[in-house]
């Protein structure tokens, strides 16, 4: 029993408390038009390889001295870690049972009830709001959001810490009036949520022409500084919300 990975990162300080490894897992519903892992769409390409759980497990074992030291864990992500769901459990009842810290990174369009007991385990969970509005969100990553707006609602009443991310992309997302109809949705229907705003990037580039993809689109920027820090300010002040960095 296995799965597809991308890779297994350690030493990261950017996906959860402490030091973590980071677990790449192939596949995703979502098909982003900005996606910095393009490699991680699909179950199987040059840049994923089968993994037998054992193996998998073996290698995050043989760091847990790091993450008792720094607090930190093991933090599943993408590519979209809930695109296999058996593997995901298997991992994570293991590392549960061993008293590991665990992270989830999520887009949010997964089968709740199925996930629930995988969800239940984490000490952390950061899900996506890629976009307020379906219809934008189906122009621009595949998928409506109706399913993501549902998980993201259980979610913040699991009573597991929850972080909503929004990936802040000039083209996409980046302007007040979609920036406030998200906050409206988190503090409305998220309580207790904090939030992260991601500011878009073009790491992943190179990889698109590695596989022979089209790259995304050159109007797609980051906002700047100053425009981030008046959003956060306006989530905080205005609705409420805790506003978090990660990165
Ligand atoms: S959800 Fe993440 S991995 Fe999937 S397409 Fe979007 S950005 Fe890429």
């Amino acid at each position: 029993m296995g799965g597809y990975l991308m890779q297994l990162q350690n030493f990261s300080v950017n996906d959860g408390d402490g030091i973590r490894t980071v677990v790449f897992m192939a596949g995703c519903p979502l098909r982003c038009a900005w996606c910095a892992n393009p490699e991680g769409q699909t179950c199987c390409n040059a840049m994923t390889h089968w993994a037998e759980i054992g193996d998998v497990l073996k290698k995050l074992r043989q760091q847990e001295i790091f993450y008792r030291y720094s607090g930190g864990g093991v933090t599943f992500s993408g590519g979209e870690a809930t695109a296999q769901p058996h593997f995901l459990a298997e991992l994570v009842d293991a590392l549960y049972d061993d008293g590991i810290s665990l992270a989830l990174e999520t887009c949010g369009q997964f089968d709740f009830a199925a996930l629930r007991p995988v969800l239940q385990k984490m000490d952390l969970l950061f899900m996506d709001l890629k976009h307020p509005d379906t219809q934008a969100h189906r122009r621009f990553t595949g998928q409506g959001n109706e399913t993501i707006l549902e998980n993201l609602q259980k979610a913040a009443a699991l009573g597991v810490p929850l972080v909503v991310r929004i990936p802040t992309i000039v083209g996409v997302n980046a302007d007040d009036a979609t920036m406030e109809k998200a906050f409206t949705f988190i503090s409305g229907h998220c309580p207790g949520a904090k939030m992260e705003l991601l500011p878009y990037h073009r790491y992943g580039e190179g990889k698109y022409t590695e596989l022979g993809l089209p790259r995304p689109s050159a109007d797609f920027a980051a906002p700047t500084k100053a425009q981030l820090a008046r959003w956060e300010a306006l989530a905080a002040q205005q609705y409420g919300i805790e506003v978090v960095s990660y990165k």
